[in-house]
């Protein structure tokens, strides 16, 4: 990854332009993390850029970061800026391009996020943030207060990072947090169920929902069950959003919404039994079973052990039972069917063709 990376910066650098990776690359990669996608800071502007990476795009024409694609690999390049002037809180209204790396490593989140890395490697370093690395901490670039009021998201930013690197929040930071939190009201829930879903998919997320509760964020994000998820070992974001329970203002798409209506249909019923297993699956009477403490080999072995797992494992098709019974197509077959799958599934009929057509002869032939 990082040689295409260098690859890239490059082709930037062979243009008489500046260009070094920054952000959560270099962060990651001092950290020994591995990296999804890679940020790039430059001064040619988003024009230049264009007519360098011919089958680039510009998917945000405001906010000028140019996008590249290379072997799989999406390359975010933004030239280096000043943001003048915020507006809701989120969103500088105005921003102007500029020539100077340092100027542009000011207007950053946290020093963590600053360290760059030229063409050849070599990491520049102008805030410090390798000393933050090392002392595990999570520091503004300048006064946390006037960052959280320029942009709230940094806010919930600011957890994420700490619970993913489980590192400590700065002192100024929670001051910051404490004064300004009331202004996540102001962030759309699409952005904070972004930030929540980062921190809820986190081995280290017990962390950083204590964090969340410290800081009394639950109340301002509306996530007032936040400590209920404490309680329970839990393994998925899925199955956190199940307990907060907060479909009706938070937005999910149609599987996650699918998903946590049946988690809630499934914590009502046992989830060892055979119907509760072939209905929901294994998933999502794990997530189930997690919520209710309960043990998950258990759940994984009476699924394995289910005599069927779907409709098309029954040894019978619906041409078989019409024929038996000598009877046109109708619902009295969906009846059978659930008939049969239950007296399966419990046990008490074997799977196997004959078995089943005796047992439709004796009970339904008239
Ligand atoms: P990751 O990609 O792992 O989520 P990242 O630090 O790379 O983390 P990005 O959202 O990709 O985060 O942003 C790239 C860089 O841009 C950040 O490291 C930071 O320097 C800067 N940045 C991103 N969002 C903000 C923001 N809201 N305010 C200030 N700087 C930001
Ligand atoms: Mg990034």
């Amino acid at each position: 990854m990082l040689d295409i990376a260098l690859k890239v910066l490059k082709e930037i650098t062979d243009h008489s332009y500046k260009a070094y990776i920054v952000g959560g690359f270099v962060r990651d990669y001092l950290l020994g993390i591995k990296s999804k996608d890679i940020d790039i800071t430059t001064n040619a502007t988003p024009k230049q850029l264009k007519e360098i990476f011919l089958d680039s795009c510009l998917p945000n024409e405001d906010y000028g970061s140019v996008i590249v694609e290379k072997n799989g690999i999406r390359f975010e390049i933004t030239t280096f800026r000043k943001e003048v002037l915020y507006d809701d809180n989120r969103r500088p209204v105005e921003i102007k391009y500029i020539d100077d790396i340092h100027t542009d490593l000011l207007r950053r989140d946290f020093i963590i996020n600053t360290i760059c890395m030229d063409n050849e490697g070599e990491i520049f370093d102008l805030l410090d943030g390798r000393l933050d690395l090392e002392n595990k901490i999570i520091r503004t670039v300048g006064n946390a207060f006037d960052k959280f009021r320029e942009d709230v998201l940094r806010i919930l930013r600011a957890i994420r990072f700490a619970t993913i690197l489980d590192f400590k929040l700065d002192k100024e930071i929670i001051d910051a947090i404490c004064e300004n939190k009331h202004l996540l009201k102001n962030l759309s829930y699409q952005r904070k169920k972004s930030e929540l879903d980062k921190i809820f998919t986190s081995p280290n997320r017990n962390y950083g929902i204590q964090l969340l509760l410290d800081l009394g964020l639950d109340n301002e994000l509306e996530i007032p069950d936040l400590k209920k998820v404490l309680d329970v070992d839990i393994t998925s974001s899925i199955g956190v959003w199940s307990i907060l329970n907060v479909t009706n203002i938070y937005p999910f798409n149609k599987n996650e919404m699918e998903l946590i209506e049946d988690i809630n249909k499934a914590l009502l019923l046992n989830n060892t039994d055979p119907m509760a297993l072939y209905k929901f699956g294994l998933y999502v009477n794990s997530v189930a079973g997690e919520i209710k403490g309960k043990d998950i080999k258990n759940i994984t072995e009476s699924y394995n052990n289910l005599m069927i797992k779907s409709k098309s494992d029954i040894n019978i098709d619906s041409e078989s039972i019409m024929a038996i019974l000598d009877k046109a197509p109708g619902k009295y077959l969906k009846d059978i069917y659930n008939d049969i799958e239950r007296e399966i599934l419990y046990r008490r009929l074997k799977n196997e063709k004959k078995e089943i057509e005796n047992y439709i002869i004796k009970k339904y032939y008239v």
